[in-house]
């Protein structure tokens, strides 16, 4: 039986595949990140092979350029999820407290992790339900978890926990 090739995203793929998850309004309003969000509120997206910032990811992809390192993405706004690029600034742990004291807010922190509970929601841009239905068929053929984390391109760690069911929990075994 031959077997489903992983999944390549070029970068306009991963692109529009960001994009698609946000509530784009008008230039001024807030863009909410509808995907993966930490318990703060902040949303995380899959790019590339790395969980990123949404709001730092937003920033970079409207202006072109790397986020500064060392910084977080800061929202004018206050709102966590918001994916707005005109909303984001890139500051420190310093400046975020120095904006929050100055604006009386205590509310929210600093980005923390990600909660990876939700399989779809977080996962979406890396596998499909239908990678890891393969990878559950590659198991019972024989496959060690090493190989297959090589043919999908994820670590094995990450294979261990979709196949123990910690992640992807809605999907039928
Ligand atoms: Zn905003």
């Amino acid at each position: 039986m031959p077997v489903m090739p992983a999944h390549h995203f070029s970068k306009e793929e991963a692109e529009a595949a960001f994009w698609a998850k946000v509530t784009i309004g008008r230039s001024g309003e807030c863009w909410p990140w509808r995907a993966c969000r930490d318990k703060d509120g902040y949303g995380w997206a899959w790019f590339g092979d790395k969980m990123r910032r949404a709001q730092q990811l937003a920033w970079e992809l409207h202006y072109r350029k790397p986020f500064p390192s060392g910084m977080s993405g800061l929202h004018s706004c206050d709102t966590p999820p918001c994916c707005n690029p005109v909303h984001v600034w890139p500051g420190t742990q310093a400046d975020n407290v120095a904006d929050r004291d100055r604006k009386g807010r205590h509310r929210y922190g600093l980005p923390t992790k990600p909660q990876m509970d939700r399989g779809e929601a977080c996962w979406n841009a890396k596998l499909r339900n239908v990678d890891v239905a393969t990878m559950r068929r590659l198991v019972h053929e024989g496959w060690t978890q090493k190989r297959i984390a090589a043919r999908f391109k994820v670590s094995r760690a990450h294979v261990s926990k979709i196949l123990s069911g910690r992640l992807w929990k809605h999907l039928p075994a």
